[in-house]
């Protein structure tokens, strides 16, 4: 039998407020081994919900410095260590993860203090403590850690003016699942994903976007909408996943990091995906937030 090989979807959204959807954030679990990968705004509070005890999560990753990626890192800190963890957290991620977690820390330093004062050694001291290592950015997939058998590879994609922005790639039991992070259509994602039994993929809906472009500016709120037009630079579009992973021969496509915010209502969710499955013959599904996708092999 093979072992578990899952993807929880804690945050399923982006920036832009979205009751149903909150920021960027998952935990790669993979037999006994959890990693967390990305905690913006509300990520934190998903993790219970998920089915996950935040004190099993000894490593977290980083895939860029976007606010909707980080904000809800101190809460993970502090659940984490709530919830009876004794080792320090390892932190990976690109340059300015340090300086990230340095700030946070800070933030946090009074109320560490208060929490020993109040509970003593009820908290592990070591619960609260994190060690951080920058992974040199790299095109091609780089290999940084490996976890009981959980290999995991970093790569750099294009979310210029990001630099450097990473997606993961992740091999276990013979299976592999690929997280974009953020990013354009770019030839390093393409490449990560070859044969990819899972690709988990950041999506924009353009017509959609478009849509709203034209709404606000009828509306005139051109401020808005000048705003809104500066984001599909930055990130991809179904149809080009669609294609990508077509060519790249992916088992499974899940869409997450979903823009523009839309709700799980599922004729939204169908208008998201329209026309990917001309393209791409395997499964499409669009993320919620809790779910836990398994990674499966691919059919070859
Ligand atoms: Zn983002
Ligand atoms: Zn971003």
């Amino acid at each position: 039998m093979s072992e578990r090989f899952e993807i929880a979807f804690l945050g399923t959204g982006s920036p832009l407020p979205n009751p149903d959807r909150c920021g960027a954030g998952n935990v790669v679990v993979a037999g006994d081994t959890h990693v967390l990968v990305d905690c913006g705004w509300g990520a934190a509070r998903r993790i219970l919900p998920s089915g996950i005890r935040p004190s099993v999560i000894d490593t977290a990753l980083f895939t860029h410095m976007h606010t909707d990626h980080m904000t809800d890192f101190p809460d993970f800190l502090f659940l984490r260590w709530t919830a009876g963890a004794q080792t320090p957290l390892r932190v990976f991620g690109p340059e300015g993860t340090a300086e990230m977690v340095e700030g946070f820390l800070l933030a946090l330093r009074r109320d560490i203090g208060f929490r020993i004062a109040h509970h003593g050694d009820k908290l592990h001291p070591d619960g609260i403590r994190v060690e951080v290592t920058e992974i040199p950015a790299t095109p091609e997939p780089h290999a940084f850690l490996d976890l009981t058998g959980l290999r995991c590879e970093s790569f750099e994609v294009d979310h210029f003016p990001v630099v450097p922005a990473f997606g993961y790639r992740f091999s276990f039991d013979g299976r592999v699942a690929v997280l974009s992070g953020d990013t354009s259509l770019c030839d390093s994602l393409a490449a990560a994903a070859r044969g990819a039994d899972l690709l988990v993929c950041e999506a924009m809906n353009l017509p959609m976007m478009e849509q709203r472009i034209a709404g606000l500016n009828a509306a005139g709120m051109t401020r808005e909408s000048g705003l809104l037009s500066d984001v599909p630079s930055y990130h991809i579009a179904t149809d080009q996943i669609a294609a990508l992973a077509h060519d790249a021969g992916v088992g499974e496509i899940v869409l997450t990091h979903i823009i523009p915010p839309i709700t799980n209502d599922p004729g939204q969710v169908a208008a998201f995906g329209a026309g990917m499955s001309d393209v791409y013959a395997g499964p499409i599904r669009v993320a919620r937030d809790t779910e836990r996708v398994a990674v499966v092999k691919r059919p070859s």
